[in-house]
């Protein structure tokens, strides 16, 4: 049912790695440049806030402090995304799976669809730290930017805002979840062919080139 389109393997990606490793900027670069959609769990999730539907009233509180919604309802979300048409010749996840139960249920969902490039993106905690205190999301499309002001967003025009949980303590909170329920994550795929390890702690574009070589690497395959 899912059998990629247009020849070629499905290029199905996730991304590992605390918060602020920069995962969603180097999903968003990939996946504009392989075509294939980005879907980010907490984009889809701060949409709903912002829209006030239903699923953003259950989730502001949990995310305002700085803790993961549960399985089922992540789970659920990612199910009916990776559903639509454009994600059969693959995607890019940003922010899930974020625990073993999640990969696991993953792991289905992926099954019959092609190889799964996993990608842990590793930075010390310092410098996450100092990357989150300054990190501002755009209002209106929700790029993010790295300033110690507001201003523009540099994609849009868009108002630049702090991200609620991006405070000193919630981040403090987030980076302890990752260590407990994310972190595991790594030994679950480590012994995969198709996982990678990347140093994060360079420019976005030396991160990209090294994200490029891994999936290369791992897939057997060129830039398309
Ligand atoms: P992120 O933008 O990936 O840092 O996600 C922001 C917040 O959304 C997280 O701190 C969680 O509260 C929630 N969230 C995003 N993805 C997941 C997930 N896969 N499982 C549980 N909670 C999630």
């Amino acid at each position: 049912m899912h059998q990629p389109q247009g020849g070629g393997a499905a290029l199905n990606v996730i991304m590992l790695g605390p918060p602020g490793a920069g995962k969603g900027t180097q999903a968003e670069r990939f996946a504009r440049a392989r075509q294939v959609p980005k879907i980010s769990t907490g984009d889809i999730l701060r949409e709903a806030v912002q829209s006030g539907t239903p699923l953003g009233l259950e989730a502001k509180a949990t995310m305002d402090a700085g803790n993961l919604l549960g399985d089922d309802l992540m789970i659920g979300i990612v199910r009916e995304r990776l559903n639509r048409d454009d994600a059969r010749r693959g995607f890019v996840l940003d922010g899930f799976p974020r625990t073993v139960a999640q990969a696991s249920v993953l792991d289905e969902m992926v099954n019959g669809r092609g190889a799964l490039v996993v990608i842990d993106i590793v930075v010390p905690e310092d410098v996450l730290v100092r990357r989150l205190a300054i990190r501002r999301i755009c209002s209106k499309c929700g790029a993010n930017a790295f300033t110690e002001g507001l201003g523009a967003c540099g994609k849009c025009g868009g108002a630049l805002i702090a991200r609620a949980d991006d405070g000193e303590e919630i981040v403090r909170e987030r980076l302890k979840v990752y260590q407990r329920q994310t972190k595991p994550l790594v030994d679950y795929y480590s012994a995969r062919p198709t996982f990678r390890s990347i140093d994060g702690n360079q420019t976005p574009e030396a991160v990209s080139a090294l994200l490029d070589a891994a999936v290369g690497a791992a897939t057997g395959s060129a830039p398309r």
